[in-house]
């Protein structure tokens, strides 16, 4: 067997020191990062990792999370932990594409930072075993972190990888972790959790609220979208997402759909907001509300709100009131 392998990198420490346990012992390492709108950027890139790896030992690869991962969001088979998060499918998924890779690249094993029994969903030892199974990549299939509290993979067996330099990690504690990462003048690696989006609570109500959207099929833009701004349900499947800010304002004109409809209000500064779903005469007054509510013109009593396809500039107007916050906290996400 080559020695080569594959290890799956999020950014977080326990995704470093696994790869620096394999470099170290003479593994060429293709590093494979998965990227998706519900991962939060982490901010250790190929730069930071050269202090850390001998340069010549390792590369990183990028893969996009497409549509297959969110057809996966919306129905796993091993459900969701305790927000929308699909653990064990989302792992079993990750492991699929890096077993694509070990086979191109005729690689020895694939490897992970995950740890025994720190995560509840997906770091149980029978969870575990699952991965290894529905990934096809079963005995090729290495936690460095906790290698030596579970059985041998075949680079172990074979002597290809020493498992008495691997490690015995298990639990939730980060001590061990935080140890070894001064020993090898690791720093600046973010905290843990918090990287994932679907783990988030109010991320997973709105997630939770358009998954019931009839014939909905979850796509990037959505998850874009779900990330920013004040969501509003203004019946089923009716939608409106309101700016925050200017950055959040542009953010909605860019990942809107050209079936979307943009409000704004005229004369005074005010939020950017989309409207999704085929909306009816009383949605597009709803909507002209709640957006003229969170403009600086808020205290008057009628407020002129444009709206407009965003695939084209015909603009309509409506004068509206703005809505009274008692009947705004029922159209609320
Ligand atoms: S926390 Fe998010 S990224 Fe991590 S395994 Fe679960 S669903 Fe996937």
């Amino acid at each position: 067997m080559k020695k080569l392998a594959v290890g799956l990198y999020s950014g977080g420490l326990d995704s470093i020191l696994a790869a620096k346990l394999i470099v170290d012992q003479g593994f060429y390492t293709i590093l494979v990062k998965f990227m998706s709108p519900i991962f939060e950027e982490r901010q250790v890139e190929i730069g930071d990792l050269n202090h850390i790896l001998p340069s010549g030992y390792f590369s990183l690869r990028k893969i996009e999370m497409g549509e297959d991962y969110s057809l996966l969001l919306q129905s796993p088979k091993y459900g969701y932990g305790k927000n929308v998060n699909p653990c064990l499918d989302c792992k079993i998924f990750m492991m699929k594409k890096a077993g694509q890779i070990l086979k191109e690249q005729e690689g020895s094993f694939v490897f992970t930072g995950e740890v025994v029994g720190q995560r509840p969903m997906s770091q149980r030892k029978d969870a575990m075993r699952i991965i290894e199974r529905e990934s096809g990549l079963n005995r090729h299939l290495l936690r460095p972190l906790s290698a030596q509290l579970l059985p041998p993979t075949i680079a172990e067996e074979s002597g290809l990888i020493n498992r008495e330099a691997l490690l015995n990690i298990s639990g939730r504690s980060r001590k061990r972790q935080i140890e070894l990462a001064q020993k090898f003048g690791i720093s600046g690696y973010p905290g843990p959790g918090g990287g994932c989006l679907l783990t988030d609570v109010s991320f997973a109500r709105r997630f939770k609220m358009i998954l019931q959207e009839k014939n909905k099929v979850i796509q990037s833009d959505d998850l874009q979208l779900l990330k920013i701004g004040r969501h509003f349900m203004i019946r089923s499947g009716i939608r409106l997402i309101v700016g925050r800010n200017h950055s959040e304002n542009q953010k909605i004109l860019a990942f809107g759909k050209k079936s979307d409809w943009i409000f704004q209000v005229i004369g005074a500064p005010g939020p950017i907001s989309l409207g999704r779903g085929n909306l009816e005469t009383a949605d597009f007054e709803c909507a002209a509300a709640i957006t003229a509510r969170y403009s600086d013109a808020k205290a008057q009593e009628k407020i002129p709100v444009g709206f407009k396809l965003r695939k084209n500039s015909h603009q309509h107007i409506l004068e509206v009131s703005p809505v009274h916050d008692e009947v705004l906290k029922n159209y609320k996400i």
